[in-house]
């Protein structure tokens, strides 16, 4: 049975849903049945995309070492997710703050506020099975399988959406910022966080891949990847001039914009190329102290203007005006 049902509605029509059976949910007004699997409510629509059945099958198939292979816990990471999570943690208790992509839930787990209610949200189950074995967070959390462009939840419910390097695995990133939109409450928050520039993308990853195809990297060392998801295969990122028509065009307000990395981006990335071929007693580290020091040098270039376009990821902080 799942008791958190006056928080999440019928993906397609919005309604109410009532517990059939203990495995079951069904919606009062289309009449359309959801699955419970492990207590998780499977909230997608009928009939969803091949390109998330991907996703979610990729997802399903890296859940157990996802967070080891995109090193979320270096410092260079934690540092720029804890300024999104401090906007979370100063919420109005009672305040209803839906993650979408939550994936392993390593950041629900940083909400320390444990008077919000947060609801964890994955297309994949695998995730968000993780993510509920992971909890550590004292926050009232809910999980649920469900897709970002069809949000389970009911118009003007929710006080903030926080979608942290996901937004680029969407089909249509435009579809989710309306239903972003929608479900938020007026004055709601809409945070992205990390979501990839898109200049690496014409310059930098295909001078990697000519590189690696140049050495053959691939045929002397097996990587533990399989492969990449086909959101990550196919996006170019997002320039600033994108996301100021997605909020355009959502009728978002941008509040705050952050720039993330410049040297950090190709340490990062030539890291992950080199820590992905080792076993994981042996990745390489960088010791803090040096991170922090990269940091400091990242945020003086970040400054310059012209120059500061060129951060590799972004976080954005949109409002829904009243
Ligand atoms: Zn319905």
């Amino acid at each position: 049975m799942i008791n958190n049902l006056k928080f999440l509605v019928c993906p397609v029509c919005k309604f109410e849903l009532r517990n059939t059976t203990s495995k079951e949910l069904k919606c009062l007004k289309c009449n359309n049945k959801y699955e419970i699997k492990n207590e998780i409510p499977i909230l997608l629509p009928p009939n969803l995309e091949q390109f998330k059945i991907l996703e979610a099958q990729y997802h399903d198939h890296e859940a157990h070492h996802y967070g080891e292979i995109n090193m979320i816990n270096s410092y260079y990471v934690t540092f720029y997710h804890q300024k999104y999570l401090n906007i979370i943690n100063s919420l109005n208790e009672k305040s209803v703050v839906l993650e979408v992509g939550s994936g392993d839930g390593n950041d629900a787990n940083h909400i320390t506020n444990s008077e919000l209610t947060v609801i964890q949200s994955d297309i994949s189950f695998q995730m968000v099975r993780l993510a509920k074995k992971n909890k550590k967070a004292n926050s009232k959390i809910i999980y649920v399988v469900s897709d970002a462009e069809t949000i389970p939840c009911q118009d003007n419910s929710i006080d903030a959406i926080m979608i942290v390097g996901a937004l680029h695995h969407l089909p249509s990133p435009i579809n989710f910022f309306k239903e972003a939109r929608r479900a938020l409450s007026p004055g709601g928050l809409l945070i992205i966080g990390f979501e990839p520039n898109s200049w690496p993308y014409f310059v930098f990853y295909p001078f990697i891949r000519f590189v690696k195809k140049i050495i053959r990297l691939d045929r002397y060392i097996k990587s533990i990847h399989s492969g990449v998801s086909i959101g990550d295969s196919e996006t170019e990122g997002f320039s600033y001039s994108d996301f100021k028509l997605l909020l355009n065009e959502s009728n978002l307000k941008l509040v705050k914009i952050q720039r993330i990395w410049f040297l950090f981006g190709f340490i990062h990335t030539i890291l992950s190329i080199i820590n992905s071929k080792l076993p994981s007693d042996k990745k390489i580290k960088i010791p803090t102290f040096l991170q922090k020091i990269i940091i400091y040098i990242d945020e003086l270039i970040l400054s310059i203007p012209i120059i500061k376009n060129f951060c590799w990821h972004w976080t954005l902080v949109a409002k829904k005006n009243n």
